[in-house]
């Protein structure tokens, strides 16, 4: 899984950092401006930079993490931060472009951009395996880290995703034996 941070002011790690959780790996910031200040945070099923390839419902199940699945644990991520989902867009929620929000933006401001600077504590072991610095500037982005989480310290969406592929098994299976049973009902008379 990849864990995206966005909209952030600064970044402390680089790509091919490893990254401990608990690690301060940058702070708030909002954007560019375009917004209050908040942090954007989703978790892609395969490696990501910027894009944002969520026009329907669908494609952000395919290729993104329910967030809230994940265990985060939001406080020591961003002790200071409060209302995940209250500002700007919660996961799923349609956004103005058109498009489907594949995260949750966490609020870290109480009315305006006065909590620029205040840092952010990576959830997870891992590596940066993407980073874009541009003084805030880079869409509405503004800086961004991608950090890869560590095989094996949790699988929980794997797993529940095998079970789910191993649940529709047993009904086709289940689906096809009553079939037989109702033709040999049938040949028997
Ligand atoms: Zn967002």
């Amino acid at each position: 899984m990849w864990y995206r941070f966005a909209h952030m002011d600064r970044n402390f790690v680089k790509a091919g950092d490893k990254v401990k959780k608990g690690q301060k790996i940058g702070t708030v910031g909002n954007g560019n401006g375009q917004y209050w200040a908040h942090l954007h945070l989703d978790v892609a099923r395969h490696p990501i930079t910027t894009e944002y390839p969520v026009r329907t419902k669908e494609e952000v199940r395919k290729n993104f993490y329910d967030p809230y699945s994940l265990g985060i644990d939001w406080q020591a991520m961003t002790p200071h931060l409060d209302d995940v989902g209250n500002l700007g867009y919660d996961w799923l929620q349609q956004i103005q472009t058109g498009g489907y929000h594949p995260g949750v933006d966490i609020n870290a401001s109480t009315g305006g951009n006065t909590d620029f600077g205040k840092p952010i504590y990576s959830p997870i072991d891992g590596e940066v395996t993407y980073e874009w610095r541009g003084n805030g500037k880079n869409g509405g982005w503004g800086n961004v880290i991608v950090i890869k989480k560590e095989d094996g310290a949790d699988n929980c969406c794997d797993e529940a995703d095998r079970l789910r592929a191993e649940n529709n098994d047993l009904r086709k299976t289940i689906k096809d034996l009553d079939g037989r049973i109702r033709r040999a009902k049938k040949e028997l008379g």
